[in-house]
């Protein structure tokens, strides 16, 4: 074992700070990484507080699963990666292997995957903590490829960000001539625009923030819905192949179900805690569906690196040092976020 700087939640109501947390020695197949840049994600904020009734938070609490990084060792068996490689992880760390949704390339449905953090760390008592930290250890299955043309600070969040949006796009066939909207233009939200405009679809953004419009635009948006304008949401009625809700908050879904046409699907990726209110019959006319989405597997989340790194596709980033964490939560509350933070984790030295 040996300690790592980080920056961890000690209760719901604490805010961030300064830490040292124990990190496992690399065992056989573990690469050990050096973390050059994290990203905020809403799901980060969501857990250091304490609002998932599903997944309690336990403290300290060290998020972060929107890594990349350096690989400073490598175990004795691993093969695939060597020190000095670049290298991401995202929001697993472990999976069974053995069950239908492993053997599937579907880690992210295992029942025992294990989470980057708040979740059994499996070598050491306690649980697993996240990116905002100086290294991470990591088993070699769980360990992405960053492909090198990409910015690395703009290239972490495509770690959550990126596949989280990436995976319901494909499995719902979004391509050229789909008309696709995207609910929420924050850090999944802008990803979902990116990688929908790349897929070539038609690509309307619905946000309730009416100062992003321009913005939406440039990251690919053919269209922008003020989502709380009625008058603007009728105008869109029957006609989405594909909505992908990402909103973080509690919201009314049933306008969006009537913007789909027949058998148009609504994915949330979006999780607030609250249940929704759903007006059945909205998808009864139509034959809508609605669907939950979680992150992508391992197979699929090294094809959006390199998918990405293809295109050119990164998120827009704010890089801040670490020590701007808990500005930077009470910022993304307030959607005032150009569309993700990404902490540049040599700030953590200072510490
Ligand atoms: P974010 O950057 O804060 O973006 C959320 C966006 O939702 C905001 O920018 C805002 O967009 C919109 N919004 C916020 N409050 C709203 C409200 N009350 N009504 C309507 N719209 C509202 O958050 P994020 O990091 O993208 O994460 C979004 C959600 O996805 C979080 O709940 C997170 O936990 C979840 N998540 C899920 C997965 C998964 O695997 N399913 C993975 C990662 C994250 P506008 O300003 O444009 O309205
Ligand atoms: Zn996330």
């Amino acid at each position: 074992m040996y300690n790592a700087k980080a920056y961890a939640a000690a209760s719901p109501t604490s805010g961030l700070a300064y830490t040292k947390i124990a990190r496992r020695n690399p065992t056989d197949h573990d690469v050990q990484i050096e973390i050059l840049f994290c990203g905020i994600c809403h799901s980060d904020l969501h857990q250091a507080r304490n609002e998932w009734s599903f997944s309690p938070t336990i403290y300290p609490c060290v998020p972060g699963h929107e890594i990349v990084g350096r690989i400073t060792k490598v175990g004795p068996a691993v093969t695939t990666f060597k020190p000095g490689d670049l290298a991401a992880v995202g929001c697993l760390v472990d999976s069974d292997g053995v069950c239908p949704q492993c053997r599937a390339h579907m880690e992210q449905y295992c029942p025992n995957a294990t989470y980057t953090y708040n979740a059994p760390d499996k070598h050491l008592d306690g649980v697993t903590y996240g990116g905002y930290s100086e290294s991470i250890v990591v088993n070699e299955r769980f360990v992405l490829r960053v492909p090198g043309n990409l910015d690395l600070a703009g290239a972490a969040p495509l770690l959550c960000a990126g596949i989280t949006t990436y995976s319901p796009l494909r499995h719902w066939g979004v391509t050229k001539g789909k008309k696709v909207g995207v609910v929420g233009l924050g850090g999944l939200g802008h990803m979902g625009v990116k990688l929908a405009h790349a897929f070539g679809a038609h690509v309307v953004v619905f946000t309730t923030s009416k100062g992003k419009t321009e913005d939406a635009l440039r990251l690919g948006a053919d269209e922008v819905v003020i989502s709380r304008n009625t008058e603007e949401m009728k105008k869109h009625a029957g006609s989405f192949d594909f909505i992908l809700d990402t909103v973080s908050a509690e919201h009314d879904i049933n306008a969006l179900v009537q913007c789909l046409r027949r058998d148009g699907n609504l994915t949330l990726v979006g999780a607030p805690d609250k249940p929704f209110s759903l007006y059945g019959i909205g998808l009864i006319f139509g034959r809508r569906s609605i669907s939950g989405s979680l992150i992508g597997g391992i197979a699929e989340t090294q094809e959006m690196l390199d998918f990405c790194g293809k295109h050119n596709i990164t998120a827009d980033v704010e890089v801040i040092p670490i020590q701007k964490l808990n500005e930077a939560y009470e910022r993304m509350l307030k959607s005032d976020v150009k569309y993700r933070f990404s902490i540049d984790m040599a700030s953590l030295k200072a510490e």
